[in-house]
């Protein structure tokens, strides 16, 4: 099934119809993969759960002067796996950056009509700049090289003897690189320069060789990097001693294991006050920040950073960096949270960014598990945002003169927020980011929008309210959320909004936020420091909320159908009571009521025969069927005669039976939830379960008793199902209000006025006679 989903994306269509004969409620078994013991039916790690581990012990020299890396790095692998292991695979991520990498020759021509300087710019960069990393030794623990081919991005190395099952290896790799200058060749990690100061800020990500992911369920994940898939990786402990310029400050993944060495006294004591105190504190302020820019020191430092159980280890460096912190409990952790920026992020980065993390680490640790980590850091460089363990890049600053958008302000605070929030999907619940994108994006946008909602009344969140996705369901060229990373179409939409809406619309629509927290929070714990996959997700959510939810998975995840329910039709039913003295006169007053039709009204004035002649008369000319007569009377009284007591209260019933017929114009299966407004100004709600569709996913009608009559019916009054089109969701139907806006006509000027040309007239010849 899922394959036949993936044939028609490939083709470009919308697997409507493929699959719009399967039924929305057939269960998910035949699509997902089969329990095992590593992954149980219920979603939980099962008890032969394994995952390999990896430490890393790092040096690196950042060269200032020429923007190279280089760097050695001794690797522990130790196999948990109960597989030998003949060789390892390693991610050269920084491959990406050759001229001739998968991800530049299979990179597709851009809109050539109208191109910017900048991008034009790039593109002529991208042929040239070479950011490929050199590998100058691969090493054993006995220092022997070992054998190791280089796969594009990524690298296999031969072990020296099969590395069974619960035994440990170790390889050691030399390497260097040139780093990319982001404005011409933007990505994760780079250098910005600022040419007023001549300085550089290094953001320095999926830098050194990585051990790929070894699993359960891929075996080695070596799928190439193409640039959208991300990456997943191993667990680990990493000790990195980073030696830049002596004049850099230097932010890195974990605790600063020789402060003494590398700060000074002063700010070594503003960093124990930071510890304590209950607002940001300078370790460095703007002026000295400022002033720091004109040093140019050519001594080094070396700054060591240990970090454990971590999946990955990013850092930054400059000069000019501002830095600020602030101590803070998570639920008992003591965590330090600190921001790096250039005056050039003034003022808002002062005032926001450190705020943004406290709060990051307070919501999502309420909804995930406690935030296990001693620092937690956001740095402002030339990277738009991007995650990495305990430490994110964030983007957005203000104008040169310090004023700034709204969007600006809104931005940085909703980047940070996002990007802190990676530190639990994917830094800690470990999902596979380059098969699946939604695994950590869609999960983290759903928390983010909570975060964010949580700061202030009526934030301008951009993602997680159903009515903001429906531009995008509407839209075409789209893929079901279940895509490969490198293979989605409008990938904002697809990963990050549409899974953030859809569980949004679980937690407030189908589940309820009790047994939604509840179920999410199981996700978290089960998961943490662990590597789930879209099945553990989907059937842990059931088995901790007791609600079946293939139809959603099935609906939102695996197809692209949008929400379209509409009301077709309103019927109203009442008892008839059987008296003939009551029915008969009601239905002579609808008789009467009926409208005369055209050739009726045109021919009662013709002349007619009966009244030529009118002994043509008889009986029926009198009697009118619908008079009450002697014998409808006995009918009637032998009738009730019958009945007994209950059942001719049950005949005297004035209730109102109202049928509301129902269509899935749209095709996603959801529940209908109907506001009724009655004639005496009362309303009622009525929530159906979207199990209502199970027999029948196109039409379906509902019956509602009521003693009063019905007004209107709304359906999905409050927003709450992404319904993509409203207009049929009201009873009776109501024009949809618009506006149109008038404007002047205006005619340009022609090049004749523009030129400021007179007119000539032709000359005028003589007329000939
Ligand atoms: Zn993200």
């Amino acid at each position: 099934m899922l394959l036949l989903v993936h044939a028609a994306v490939a083709h470009g269509q919308s697997d409507r119809s493929i699959l719009s004969n399967v039924d929305p409620f057939r269960q998910l078994d035949e699509i997902l993969p089969t329990p095992n013991a590593q992954r149980t039916a219920s979603g939980a790690p099962g008890p032969g759960y394994w995952q390999q581990r990896v430490d890393y012990t790092i040096d690196v020299v950042l060269d200032d002067a020429r923007q190279r890396l280089r760097g050695s790095e001794r690797i522990t692998y130790y196999n948990r796996s109960p597989d030998t292991l003949r060789y390892l695979w390693v991610q050269l991520d920084a491959n990406i950056y050759a001229p001739d990498s998968d991800a530049a020759l299979t990179a597709t021509a851009p809109q050539l009509k109208k191109l910017s300087f900048g991008s034009l710019e790039r593109l002529m960069a991208r042929r040239v700049f070479d950011g490929s990393v050199k590998i100058t030794a691969v090493r054993g623990a006995d220092g022997r090289s070992l054998p190791h081919t280089i796969v594009k991005t990524m690298m296999r190395i031969d072990l020296p003897r099969p590395l069974r099952s619960g035994e440990s290896t170790v390889v050691q790799i030399d390497w260097n690189y040139q780093i990319n200058n982001s404005r011409l060749v933007p990505g994760r990690t780079g250098y910005e320069y600022f040419e007023r100061d001549n300085n550089y800020i290094y953001e320095i990500a999926q830098w050194f060789p990585r051990l790929a992911a070894y699993t359960d369920y891929a075996g080695w994940q070596h799928k190439q990097f193409l640039g959208a898939g991300e990456f997943t990786l191993e667990f680990g402990n990493y000790l990195v001693r980073i030696t830049a310029p002596a004049d850099h400050i230097v932010a890195a993944t974990g605790v600063l294991m020789n402060p003494e060495q590398v700060l000074s006294e002063q700010q070594r004591a503003r960093l124990e006050e930071a510890r304590q105190a209950a607002k940001p504190v300078f370790i460095v302020t703007p002026e000295e920040a400022k002033a720091n820019e004109q040093s140019r020191s050519d001594k080094t430092k070396t700054w060591v950073f240990k970090a454990d159980r971590v999946r990955d280890f990013a850092f930054a460096s400059s000069r000019k960096f501002i830095w600020d912190a602030q101590g803070h409990h998570v639920g008992g952790n003591r965590v330090l949270a600190m921001s790096f920026y250039p005056n050039e992020g003034e003022p808002l980065w002062s005032r926001y960014s450190t705020h943004a993390i406290i709060h990051t680490l307070n919501v999502y640790s309420r909804y995930t598990f406690r935030f296990p980590y001693p620092v937690a850091i956001s740095v402002n460089g030339p990277v738009g945002g991007m995650e990495y363990p305990m430490i994110c890049f964030n983007g957005p600053r203000p104008h040169p003169d310090g004023t700034y958008s709204k969007r600006t302000k809104y931005g940085l605070i909703s980047v940070i927020i996002h990007e802190v929030g990676h530190n639990f999907f994917p830094m800690i619940v470990n999902s596979d980011e380059r098969q699946w994108t939604w695994m950590d994006e869609g999960l983290n946008t759903f928390l983010q929008y909570l975060a964010e909602q949580e700061w202030e009344e009526g934030y301008p969140s951009r993602r997680g309210e159903p009515k903001w996705i429906v531009g995008y369901m509407q839209s075409h060229r789209q893929v079901p959320i279940m895509t490969n990373s490198d293979s989605i179409l409008q990938f904002g939409n697809n990963a990050y909004a549409k899974p953030a809406t859809a569980l949004n619309i679980l937690r407030e629509t189908i589940l309820g936020r009790e047994l939604f927290d509840f179920a999410f929070k199981e996700y978290a714990r089960r998961w943490q420091f662990k590597r789930p996959t879209p099945a553990d997700f989907f059937r842990t959510m059931e088995d901790a909320s007791g609600v079946d939810l293939d139809w959603f998975w099935r609906g939102w995840f695996y197809r692209t159908d949008p929400v379209d329910l509409a009301i077709k039709k309103v019927t109203l039913y009442n008892v008839e009571s059987g008296n003939p003295e009551i029915d008969k006169p009601r239905r002579k007053q609808e008789r009467e009521a009926q409208p005369e039709t055209l050739s009726e009204r045109r021919n009662r004035a013709l002349p007619k025969r009966v009244d030529r002649f009118p002994e043509l008369k008889d009986f029926y000319n009198q009697f009118d069927e619908l008079d009450v007569t002697d014998a409808d009377r006995k009918a009637f009284q032998r009738m009730v005669k019958r009945l007994r007591p209950k059942e001719r209260k049950l005949l005297e019933t004035k209730q109102n039976f109202y049928v509301v017929a129902l269509e899935n114009v749209g095709g996603l299966v959801m529940p209908v939830i109907l506001q009724l407004e009655f004639t005496d100004g009362s309303q009622e709600e009525l929530r159906i379960p979207a199990e209502i569709w199970r027999r029948n996913a196109q039409h379906v009608a509902k019956l509602i008793i009521t003693p009063k009559s019905i007004r209107r019916i709304v359906l999905d009054p409050h927003l709450e199902t992404g319904d993509v089109d409203r207009s049929n969701n009201v009873f009776p139907p109501e024009p949809v209000k618009s506006r149109f806006k008038l404007f002047k006509e205006r005619r340009g000027l022609n090049t004749m006025q523009r030129m400021k040309v007179a007119p000539t007239r032709p000359q005028a010849t003589e007329a000939k006679k």
